[in-house]
């Protein structure tokens, strides 16, 4: 296993430190955080240390995916959940705040008093086209 001595995630994922699991495999735990923003509000943490997205091998994602479809499906039955949102968050900024990949499986409840978004933006077409071009290296 990759890990890194110093990390939670990593505690947690290989079971040295107690949490509530709702899946287990050789490369994956998927717990309840202790700090949710909904009822049932979930992280799937591989088993290896990787520190964000950009750090996770390609067949992870798609691992992390079909993952994130299957735990989604079964909370939002068990749960009654109305909606359900995914989210990952990479960098201090983006509000990452541990720093070993994990995946929020957030289910939604109608009136939950939660939001998760953004305020919108209003681009010109001139600066969508600047950022376009540079988004594809041109
Ligand atoms: P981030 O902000 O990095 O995307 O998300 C970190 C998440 O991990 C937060 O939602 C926080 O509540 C959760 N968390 C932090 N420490 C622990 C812990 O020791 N156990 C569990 N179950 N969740 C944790
Ligand atoms: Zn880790």
């Amino acid at each position: 296993m990759m890990r890194d001595d110093n990390c939670i995630f990593c505690k947690i994922a290989a079971g040295e430190i107690p949490s509530k699991t709702i899946y287990e495999d050789d490369s994956y735990r998927v717990i309840l955080d202790l700090g949710p923003a909904t009822r049932g509000h979930a992280l799937i943490l591989p088993k290896d240390h990787y520190a964000n997205l950009f750090q996770l091998p390609e067949e992870k994602c798609a691992e992390v995916m079909k993952l994130a479809k299957k735990m989604g499906t079964q909370m939002k039955e068990n749960l009654k959940a109305d909606g359900f949102n995914l989210v990952q968050n990479n960098g201090e900024c983006a509000g990452q705040t541990v720093f070993h990949f994990h995946l929020h499986l957030i289910p939604r409840y109608e009136n939950d008093g939660q939001k998760i978004g953004w305020t919108v933006g209003n681009p010109s077409s001139e600066e969508l086209e600047e950022i376009r071009n540079r988004i594809m290296g041109e």
